[in-house]
This record gives structure tokens, C-alpha cells and sequence, in this order.
């Protein structure tokens, strides 16, 4: 029995947890991995207001311990099924560990992972040339030619903000269209150093212990070309995980929670936060903004029960 069920320790979940706690009621966290997140993976967070630079890892676990300090209950168990009883108001959560947990509300924080292109070396490079976020780690990249593999807008403003300071660009993409906004895309052709690399896939990664190539192989000649690059940013969109709780929260066609900046749904009492959403901007900021406003809101529908 918990005041709010929040599913996922990522940044949202966990500054919800914060936010409940510290309006007096009591936080129940479900995460089926480990805390924090994507952002665990990231070597150095340097965009985060108020603070000049910190690992991944510190940061995810700084607010782990914020949270569980201010008295959120932390289960490392999978939550698999949400039940409403429209009748009493209650939500019921089922997890993993054949546990049920009942809260007057439930924060449905569950994150996004990247779509990963499932080549040989992609985990083990991860963090050494091969990176999902170029916000996070472009900057590490400075005056080095790196490659963007990606057709759509995340790809396209990946490389037009890596342009701005790394020597070379790659952009790679599997086909001749883009699916990312013309404007942006005419704004790369009129970069001197983005090299477009089309009809194309990534089909080797070089270098030990870290990246210094990529093999790509046309698609239609079936040739190999290496790219000397020191980084190589995948950019080939995203995949929630919020089919198992399509029941209390409506999914929009591509799996995400449909939700507006108050993070209500479609279920009273059902509140999301963080990259499971629809939303435009995935950022570890937007993450825990999110993470205050549904942990305010569900309180707030807490008081009218
Ligand atoms: P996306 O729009 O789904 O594009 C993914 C791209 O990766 C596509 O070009 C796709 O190629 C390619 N791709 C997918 N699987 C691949 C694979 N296995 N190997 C190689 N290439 C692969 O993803 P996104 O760019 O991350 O954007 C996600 C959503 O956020 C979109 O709705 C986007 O508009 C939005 N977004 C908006 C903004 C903004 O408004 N400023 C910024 C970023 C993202 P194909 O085209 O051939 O399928």
C-alpha cells in the first residue's frame, strides 16, 4: 500500500518520488532494471542547469539516494499489469515478483529506449565513439570527424549541432529520403563539412579499446566504403515499453503514452512522466520537470478521493 505507485526509477520516476515525498505522502518506485535510467549510460552529463559536470552514474545515483533518503520505498520488480477499480478509486499494480501494490494513483514513468542497429560491438563500444545522444556527448568530439547514422529529425539536428564543431560529418542513412523536416535537411546541404552517406548501413564497427571507423555498405552496389570517425551517433529512433499498460493509459500510434505537459492520460488517476510520453523534447531536464508536475498532480487527485 503506497500513496502513489511510480513505475520506473529512470529521472522522472525518481524526481516524481522526491516531489511525493516531500508533499507529505508516501512513494512506492517499481523498476525492473537498475535506477537511473538511460542516463546511467552516459559518461558525462554537462548540460543539467546548476551543474558544470557529471558522470552519468553519479547523477543517477545522487538521486537515488535524494529519493530513497526522503522515505520512497525503491522494489526491484517488473510492473506488468495496472487494474482500475473504478468503483473504490484505487489502482492495483501487479509485478514480476508476483506482488500486487495498491495506491490511490500511479505515475507511469517507464522511459524509452534507443533503437539499437544490433551489429556486432555496438554494446561494447557504447560510451567509447559510440553514443545515442549527441546533446549529452558531442562535446567530447571536438575538432574529430564523427558519423550520424539516421534519416529522421533526430538525425538531422544531431548532425547539424555536431557540425558546429566536430571537423567532418558523416550522415548516414539507409535510404535516399529523409524523414526529418526539409528545412533542417537544406540547412546541412549548406554545411561544408556533412558529408551525406545514402542508400547506406553501418555494418561494422572498428578500433580497440575505442571507435576509429565504421564500415558501411551500399545498399544498392553491395560495396564496402570505411569511414574514419572517432564517434558514431545512432540516431534511428526510439522504442517505449508501454503496451502493458495500454489498458489504463492511451498509447499513440508509435507507443507512447498520449499525454500534454500536465501528464494527465486518459484514466483519472493515471499520470505519466518522462520519454514514455508524447512530447518533443527528451531531455534529462524535461525528464524531471515532468517528474515534479505529475508527482504535484497526483497528489493534488490524491485530496479528492
Ligand atoms: P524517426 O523519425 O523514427 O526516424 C528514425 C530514422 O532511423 C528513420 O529515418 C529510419 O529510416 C531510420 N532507421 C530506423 N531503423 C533503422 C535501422 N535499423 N537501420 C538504419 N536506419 C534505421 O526517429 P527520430 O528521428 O528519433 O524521431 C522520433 C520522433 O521525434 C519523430 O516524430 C520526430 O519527428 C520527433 N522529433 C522531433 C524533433 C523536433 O521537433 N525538433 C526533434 C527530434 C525528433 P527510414 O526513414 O528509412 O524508415
Amino acid at each position: 500500500m503506497a500513496d502513489v505507485i511510480i513505475i520506473g526509477a529512470g529521472p522522472a520516476g525518481l524526481s516524481a518520488a522526491i516531489y511525493v515525498q516531500r508533499a507529505g505522502r508516501a512513494a512506492l518506485v517499481l523498476e525492473a532494471m537498475t535506477y537511473g535510467g538511460q542516463i546511467i549510460n552516459t559518461p558525462e552529463i554537462e548540460n543539467y542547469p546548476g551543474i558544470q559536470s557529471i558522470s552519468g552514474f553519479e547523477f543517477a545515483t545522487a538521486l537515488y539516494q535524494q529519493a530513497v533518503g526522503l522515505g520512497a520505498e525503491i522494489v526491484f520488480e517488473r510492473a506488468e499489469k495496472i487494474e482500475d477499480d473504478a468503483d473504490t478509486g484505487m489502482k492495483k499494480v501487479t509485478t514480476s515478483g508476483g506482488n500486487t501494490f495498491t495506491a490511490g494513483a500511479v505515475i507511469l514513468a517507464t522511459g524509452a529506449k534507443n533503437r539499437h542497429l544490433g551489429i556486432d560491438r555496438e554494446e561494447e563500444l557504447t560510451g567509447f565513439g559510440v553514443s545515442y545522444c549527441a546533446t549529452c556527448d558531442g562535446a567530447f568530439f571536438k575538432g574529430k570527424p564523427v558519423a550520424v547514422n539516421g534519416g529522421g529529425n533526430t538525425a538531422l539536428e544531431d548532425a547539424l549541432f555536431l557540425a558546429g564543431y566536430c571537423s567532418k560529418i558523416y550522415l548516414i542513412h539507409r535510404r535516399e529520403g529523409f524523414r526529418g523536416e526539409p528545412a533542417v535537411l537544406e540547412k546541412l546541404r549548406q554545411k561544408e563539412n556533412v558529408e551525406f552517406v545514402l542508400n547506406a548501413t553501418v555494418t561494422e564497427l572498428l578500433g580497440e579499446p575505442k571507435l576509429n571507423g565504421v564500415i558501411v555498405t551500399d545498399k544498392n552496389t553491395g560495396e564496402d566504403r570505411e569511414l574514419q570517425v572517432d564517434g558514431l551517433f545512432i540516431a534511428i529512433g526510439q522504442t517505449p515499453e508501454n503496451k502493458a499498460f495500454d489498458n489504463v493509459a492511451e498509447l499513440d500510434p508509435a507507443g507512447y503514452i498520449i499525454a500534454g505537459e500536465d501528464c494527465t492520460t486518459n484514466t483519472p488517476g493515471i499520470f505519466t512522466a518522462g520519454d514514455c510520453r508524447t512530447k518533443t523534447v527528451r531531455q534529462l531536464t524535461t525528464a524531471a520537470s515532468d517528474g515534479a508536475v505529475a508527482a504535484l498532480a497526483a497528489c493534488s487527485y490524491l485530496d479528492t478521493l
